[in-house]
């Protein structure tokens, strides 16, 4: 019987029925209404998840964008859906829909599915990143995901400017604020005074005389730093990057010299790689580890 697998992001959450041979059935997506109050988030997403017949699926699993207590099934911290924090998600589904219940953070989803089904299959060490509206990161080690006492993997908060702007997380100079799509238009914004949307800002760095190439090879070097930092730490054999950013077609060969030259002559550079199951990761990952793991209730 198949998964009811969701990806509840800051903006969207998708759902869909992901059966034993792991393919996704009635996919749909609605916004996630994530600075609503709890009682809207929550409404919201039970009107999604009832547009499934209960006869159709066994379990839910849940990939959620956020800082969460994995054994507590609780959500720790999320920037985006801020109602939510503290509260006790997985207990809150089961008791409402009478299924078992897996919640996991949306990015551990991400490279679980890659590791399992997309370009890091024949690999044991992996990281995982996705970048957009900040940054999310996964971490196997030894074909497992290392989680830490509960929150491993949030690499979009590595500090790299303490005096640096200000973030979500409370701290200043993350990474993520320096490298996702709204730190693009932050930057193009201060040098230029123009509005510009990401994707506007992907497509003039193709010429490299302009203002957007030069905050695209600055991202470059930032995110470069802190791969390589993680290469030195983890020692994976390829590094996974999915989101709206990575698409960034003139941000991947900068990224990889950049890696290539913070870990000469000593150290190994990782494969660097684009996702493999591009916005269907999270669902699919989710569902698999739901039917791996034994953690329900
Ligand atoms: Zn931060």
């Amino acid at each position: 019987m198949a998964v009811l697998s969701i990806d509840m992001g800051g903006t969207k959450t998708t759902a869909a029925l992901v059966d034993n041979n792991f393919r996704l059935l009635k996919k749909q997506k609605i916004l996630t209404l994530g600075k609503k109050s709890r009682k809207i988030v929550l409404e919201n997403l039970s009107e999604l998840i009832r547009t499934y017949p209960r006869v159709s699926f066994h379990k839910i699993a849940v990939g959620f964008a956020g800082i969460l207590d994995f054994d507590k099934g609780r959500i720790a911290y999320s920037p985006h859906i801020t109602s939510l924090n503290g509260f006790a998600f997985k207990k809150y589904l089961n008791n409402k829909f009478k299924k078992p219940v897996f919640l996991d953070n949306d990015v551990n989803c991400f490279v679980a599915a890659e590791h399992y089904f997309g370009c890091a299959k024949k690999f044991r060490h992996v990281i995982g990143l996705t970048i957009g509206t900040g940054i999310g990161g996964g971490i196997i080690v030894n074909n497992k995901i290392y989680r830490g006492r509960s929150s491993a993997g949030e690499i979009g908060h590595t500090i790299i400017e303490p005096t640096g702007p200000e973030c979500d997380c409370g701290q200043r100079g993350c990474l993520e604020t320096f490298v996702s799509g709204p730190a693009f238009a932050r930057q193009y914004w201060q040098k230029t005074g123009k509005k510009k949307t990401p994707l506007e800002i992907e497509k003039e760095s193709f010429d490299k005389k302009s203002v957007a190439y030069a905050i695209i090879r600055n991202a470059a070097k930032n995110l470069g730093l802190v791969l390589s930092n993680l290469v030195k730490a983890f020692d994976p054999e390829i590094i996974v990057l999915g989101g709206s950013v990575s698409r960034t077609k003139t941000l991947f060969p900068l990224l990889k010299k950049e890696v290539e030259n913070n870990l000469k002559p000593l150290f190994k550079p990782p494969l660097i790689l684009p996702t493999a199951l591009d916005e269907n990761a999270p669902l699919l990952g989710a569902a698999y580890l739901a039917r791996k793991s034994k953690r329900f209730g």
